[in-house]
């Protein structure tokens, strides 16, 4: 049985105020970790992490970052190193997320590659994939999504394979309120674990795949109630303390 695990993104979103606010919010509102609820983490701005682990320390919330270099260390001016990130103790990092894939031209192969940055530093990588709505309407959905994870499965052994957190998130449902209905979100969550079995499905038994764009506590339970969707990925929702523990008690 997968736990559930309920991720939220806050893009570059928040002060060193809001933010503090924001995680008095949600580490008092999971601070009793019930055994049967989701698992809970939010990945903040890089700036912010060490305010991240002062507050969530011991608490049943963790933390990570929104992206990481794929190189180790060395002259790699404004990149995150993944040994940085555990540094302050992030359990987890996105990679991959459709944003830097259009915005800062992130290839399938370089996703790969820090995904084995994130993993080689003891980081659980979070890795997106999703397709546009030019590639969903062009019937394209199931080529682009197993593309971007076939690149990961091209460089993960197995074991490693084992480690990684997989996230769906259509580019069109991000941000825009329109949420896929949990049937198309389940139908490629299917595919994609398919994808992982066809290397091994123990693998793929135990993964967690997240679902991302537009979930919202009024949504939330019937995505997460699909065999193949096993939480959350959470933009937009995750900024208010209170829509996100909406969110983490829909997985309960
Ligand atoms: P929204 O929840 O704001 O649609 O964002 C989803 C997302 O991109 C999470 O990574």
């Amino acid at each position: 049985m997968r736990r559930k695990l309920v991720i939220g993104n806050w893009k570059m979103n928040g002060s060193r105020d809001s933010i503090s606010v924001l995680l008095s919010g949600v580490a008092e509102g999971l601070a009793a970790k019930a055994a049967q609820r989701a698992d809970a983490a939010v990945c903040a701005p890089a700036p912010y992490l060490a305010q991240c682990q002062a507050a969530l320390a011991g608490t049943p919330v963790a933390w990570g970052a929104q992206d990481v270099s794929a190189f180790a260390a060395g002259a790699y001016t404004g990149e995150v190193a993944a040994s940085m990130l555990a540094d302050f103790a992030c359990r987890y990092v996105i990679v991959g997320h459709s944003e830097r894939r259009a915005y800062h031209q992130e290839s399938n192969e370089l996703v790969a590659q820090k995904a084995l940055a994130a993993l080689a530093a003891g980081l659980t990588p979070v890795v997106c994939v999703g397709e546009t709505l030019a590639e969903r309407e062009a019937g394209q959905t199931g080529v682009v999504v197993c593309a971007q994870l076939q690149a990961v499965l091209d460089v993960l052994e197995t074991p490693a394979l084992g480690k990684i957190v997989l996230a769906y998130e259509p580019v069109w449902a991000i941000g825009t309120g329109k949420t896929a209905t949990p049937a198309m979100a389940q139908e490629v969550h299917a595919l994609l674990r398919k994808q992982v079995a066809a290397r091994d499905a123990a693998t793929a038994g135990g993964m967690q795949i997240l679902y991302g764009g537009s979930m919202k506590p009024d949504n939330a339970k019937e995505l997460m109630a699909q065999p193949d969707i096993d939480g959350g990925l959470i933009g937009g929702a995750s900024l208010k303390a209170a829509d996100f523990l909406g969110i983490v008690h829909a997985a309960d």
